[in-house]
């Protein structure tokens, strides 16, 4: 039997969300996860509009989802903060800068 998103109830659920056990389609997943986030973001005002925030990225799902949620974020609200681009890699830099592998941070 094919179970229904319960929010939208127009595609079929391709997951049941662990937090609420709601079958939702893939875009009513991430449209309850991006709200959640930023709803956890205003409420304790974790970041000011403009402030610079740097995610360090391990390049695990975890790291990777909150970079792109922020971004996400940022475009649909504008509300929670600028983000710089950097890289720390550790045992080394591996860009062009000229940093000759001082493993510094690039804002
Ligand atoms: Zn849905």
């Amino acid at each position: 039997m094919v179970r229904q998103c319960v929010h939208c109830t127009s595609q079929r659920a391709v997951l049941r969300r662990p937090k609420t056990a709601e079958p939702l389609c893939r875009e009513c997943f991430y449209a309850a996860l991006e709200q959640e986030v930023h709803e956890t973001i205003s409420a304790a005002r974790l970041f000011k509009p403009g402030e610079r925030v740097a995610v360090a990225a391990s390049g695990g799902k975890d790291s990777t989802v909150l970079a792109h949620m922020l971004t996400t974020l940022n475009a649909r609200h504008g509300c929670v903060a600028r983000q710089g681009q950097g890289s720390v890699v550790d045992g080394g830099c591996a860009h062009a800068c000229g940093c000759g592998g001082a493993a510094v941070p690039h804002f």
